[in-house]
C-alpha cells in the first residue's frame, strides 16, 4: 500500500516539477506570491491523483488484487488514499487562503497575474472555482466521519455514496483550473490520465455497476443456528458463479434494502454451485440473522475476492496458521480443500483462538476436519482456562510464513512480540474490517 501511494506521489511531483522547471516564472513576480501559487498547483494535482486513486479501487478491481495483495488489501489502500487526499485538499484551501495573509505581509505587488479567459469559458472557470470549494467542505466532513470509528455504519455507508458526485465536482474543478501550459506538457497527460480514470470510477459506481460481473443469483437451501452468536448459511448459487478457490470471500445480499456484506466462504469449492457462510452476530444487522433467514430465501453473491489463498503458501517455508473466533472461516475452506488428498497436506500448526471452548460451535468441525489431516497440529487457545496464544509461544523463525485471520489487536500483539524478539516473519492477513 505503501509503495503505491509513495510512486503515485513521486510520479505526480516529477511531473510538476519538470513544468515548474521548465517554464519561466513571471517577471515582477515575488517568491512568496509563487511559491503559494505552486503550492496550490502542487496540493490540486496530488489531491486529484489520490481521489482519482481512490475511485478505481472502489470498483473492486480484480486485476489489482495480485499487486496489492487482495481485496481487504484494495479497501485498505482506498481508505488511506482518501485520508490523503482530504489532507491535501485541506493543503490546498490553506494554501488559496494564505493570499489575505500574503497580501497583508508584502501587499499585492508581484503578485502572479490570474490566467483570464472570454465568455463562457469564464463563467465556467468560476463555477469550477465554487464547486471545488464546496465539494471540499463535503469532502472533508465525509472524511471525518470515516475516521471517526463510533459513528454508525448503515448512516455511513448511505453518506459515503456521495463520494462519486464529489469527485466529479473536483475533477471539473481540477480540468478548468489547472494552468494552461500544463496541457502541453507530461503533467497535463497525466492529469487526463488521472481524470479519466477518476470519472469512470465514479460512473461505474453511480450507475451501481461495481462488481456486476461477477455477480451471481441463488437461494438459501439451509440455515442453522450453530450457537447464540453463530450462524450457518448454505446457498445455491446458479450458472454466472464461476466458483473460488479456499479462502476467498464474497459480497452477500441476502435484503436488498440491507444490502451487501463481506463474508469468507466457509467452504471448498464442491463443484455443485453450493457455498456456506459462517456468519457471527457482530452489529446490527448480523445479530440474530438465523431467525430473519429461511431455506428457499433468494441470495445474490458477488465474487469471488482475495488472495487469502492456500495454494499461495510458500512450501519451503515454516507454516503457521491463526485464527482468532470467527476468522477461522477461511482456515474452515482450506482444512475442506484438503480432505481428498491428506497426504499432500503441507505440515502447518494451525492455532485457534476462542474465548470458551465448551460452547464453541466452531470447535467440533475443526476437529473433525483436522482428524484427517495428520499434517496439520491443531492447538486451541482457551481464553476462559488463561490460554492466550503469545508471539513468544510460536516458535518463528524468518523463515516462517503466517497466515493469519481475527481480530486486529491480537495480530498487533504478536507482530510486537515478534519485532522485540528480533524476528520479521512474513504475515499474511485477512482484514475483516473495510472502513
Ligand atoms: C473480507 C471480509 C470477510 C469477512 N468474513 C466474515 C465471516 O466469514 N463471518 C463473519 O461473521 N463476519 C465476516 N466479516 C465481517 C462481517 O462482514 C461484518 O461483521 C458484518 O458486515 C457486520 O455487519 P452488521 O451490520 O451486523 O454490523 P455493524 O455493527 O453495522 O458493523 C460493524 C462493522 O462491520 C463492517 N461492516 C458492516 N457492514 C458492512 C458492509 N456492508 N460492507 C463491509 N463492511 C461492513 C464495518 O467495519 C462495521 O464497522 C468479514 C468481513 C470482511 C471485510
Amino acid at each position: 500500500m505503501k509503495t503505491i501511494l509513495a510512486s503515485l506521489l513521486a510520479v505526480v511531483t516529477l511531473a510538476w516539477g519538470w513544468d515548474v522547471l521548465g517554464s519561466a516564472a513571471p517577471a515582477g513576480a515575488h517568491p512568496l506570491w509563487l511559491l503559494r501559487l505552486e503550492l496550490m498547483n502542487w496540493s490540486g494535482l496530488v489531491c486529484i491523483a489520490m481521489m482519482s486513486l481512490v475511485m478505481l479501487l472502489a470498483t473492486r478491481p480484480v486485476w489489482l488484487e495480485a499487486p496489492l495483495g487482495g481485496m481487504d488489501r484494495i479497501y485498505r489502500t482506498h481508505k488511506w488514499a482518501g485520508i490523503l487526499a482530504g489532507s491535501l485538499a485541506l493543503l490546498h484551501w490553506l494554501a488559496e487562503m494564505s493570499g489575505d495573509i500574503i497580501k497583508a505581509t508584502i501587499g499585492r505587488e508581484g503578485r502572479v497575474p490570474k490566467e483570464v479567459f472570454a465568455g463562457f469559458l469564464e463563467v465556467l472557470r468560476e463555477l469550477a472555482g465554487d464547486m471545488g470549494e464546496w465539494a471540499l467542505y463535503a469532502m472533508l466532513a465525509l472524511l471525518l466521519i470515516t475516521l471517526w470509528k463510533k459513528f454508525p455504519y448503515r448512516p455511513w455507508r448511505f453518506l459515503h455514496r456521495a463520494m462519486p458526485v464529489l469527485y466529479l465536482m473536483l475533477a471539473f474543478h481540477a480540468a478548468l483550473l489547472a494552468p494552461s501550459d500544463y496541457w502541453a506538457q507530461p503533467v497535463g497527460v497525466l492529469l487526463a490520465l488521472m481524470l479519466t480514470v477518476g470519472v469512470y470510477g465514479a460512473v461505474e459506481s453511480l450507475r451501481n455497476g461495481i462488481g456486476k460481473a461477477r455477480e451471481a443469483s441463488g437461494s438459501i437451501i439451509a440455515v442453522e443456528r450453530l450457537a447464540q452468536d453463530i450462524s450457518s448459511v448454505v446457498c445455491r448459487l446458479d450458472l454466472a458463479w464461476r466458483g473460488h478457490r479456499p479462502g476467498q470471500f464474497a459480497f452477500v445480499t441476502f435484503d436488498d434494502k440491507e444490502g451487501a456484506h463481506p463474508f469468507t466462504i466457509a467452504s471448498a469449492d464442491r463443484g455443485d454451485q453450493t457455498i456456506s457462510f459462517q456468519i457471527k452476530g457482530l452489529g446490527d444487522y448480523t445479530r440474530g440473522l438465523a431467525e430473519r433467514l429461511q431455506a428457499g430465501q433468494k441470495v445474490r453473491v458477488q465474487g469471488p475476492y482475495g488472495r487469502f489463498d492456500i495454494s499461495r503458501c510458500n512450501p519451503k517455508a515454516k507454516q503457521i496458521w491463526i485464527a482468532g473466533g470467527i476468522g477461522v472461516t477461511p482456515f474452515l475452506a482450506w482444512l475442506e480443500s484438503l480432505q481428498a488428498r491428506p497426504s499432500l497436506v503441507p505440515a502447518a500448526d494451525l492455532h485457534y483462538c476462542t474465548r470458551d471452548q465448551a460452547s464453541d460451535a466452531l470447535v467440533p468441525r475443526l476437529l473433525a476436519l483436522c482428524a484427517v489431516l495428520p499434517g496439520i497440529r491443531l492447538h486451541i487457545h482457551n481464553a476462559q482456562q488463561g490460554a492466550i496464544l503469545k508471539a513468544q509461544a510460536l516458535k518463528v523463525c524468518n523463515k516462517t510464513e503466517i497466515w493469519y485471520c481475527g481480530p486486529t489487536g491480537l495480530a498487533d500483539m504478536l507482530r510486537a512480540g515478534f519485532r522485540s524478539m528480533g524476528f520479521r516473519p512474513n504475515i499474511h492477513q485477512e482484514a475483516f474490517e473495510m472502513r
